[in-house]
C-alpha cells in the first residue's frame, strides 16, 4: 500500500493489528502472533509475566525474553498499549487514545471511550492556549463499597 494514511488507520481488531505489523515491515513470528491473539482475546491490561503464564498455560511455550522483546517491539510501534504503573508495565490491545477506569480495590483497569463535550474542550483550550488533539482520562473508583475513610485519601 502506497497510501500514507493507511498506516494511521486505527487498529480495531486482531486482523488490523496483524495488518499493521506487516505494513510496518515487522516480522510476524509465531510468538508475536500468539501475544497479539492473547491480548485481543483477553481485552485486559496484563503484565508481561501474566502474558507469559497464560500463553504457557495454553500450551504455547514461549520464553520469557521473547515475551518481553515482542511486547517492547509491539508497544514501541504503537500496535499495543503500554501502561506504566509504579509496580511495572501493563499491556493492552487498544492502541488508540482511550480512557481508563482504575479500580482501586481490584487493581483492574477498564478501557472506556469518553467523548468530552465540545464546550468543555473549548474552555480548556482557552484556558491553556493549547489546541487539544487527543485526550486520555483516568477515572478512579471502587468496584465494591469503598473502605471507611478511603474517599478522603483519594481526594487529598
Ligand atoms: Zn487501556
Amino acid at each position: 500500500m502506497n497510501n500514507p494514511g493507511a498506516t494511521t488507520k486505527p487498529i480495531r481488531s486482531l486482523e488490523d493489528a496483524l495488518e499493521r505489523c506487516q505494513a510496518l515491515g515487522m516480522r510476524l513470528s509465531r510468538q508475536r502472533r500468539f501475544i497479539l491473539e492473547l491480548l485481543w482475546q483477553a481485552q485486559e491490561h496484563l503484565s508481561a509475566r501474566e502474558i507469559y503464564d497464560r500463553l504457557n498455560q495454553q500450551g504455547k511455550h514461549i520464553g520469557h525474553t521473547s515475551v518481553y522483546q515482542n511486547l517492547e517491539a509491539l508497544s514501541g510501534q504503537g500496535i499495543i498499549e503500554c501502561v506504566e504503573r509504579c509496580d511495572g508495565r501493563l499491556y493492552g490491545n487498544v492502541s488508540d487514545a482511550h480512557s481508563h477506569v482504575n479500580c482501586l480495590d481490584t487493581n483492574q483497569i477498564i478501557d472506556v471511550t469518553v467523548e468530552l463535550p465540545p464546550e468543555l474542550l473549548q474552555q480548556i483550550e482557552e484556558q491553556t492556549g493549547v489546541k487539544v488533539v487527543e485526550y486520555r482520562i483516568d477515572f478512579f473508583g471502587y468496584r465494591h463499597a469503598p473502605p471507611d475513610g478511603a474517599a478522603d485519601s483519594v481526594a487529598s
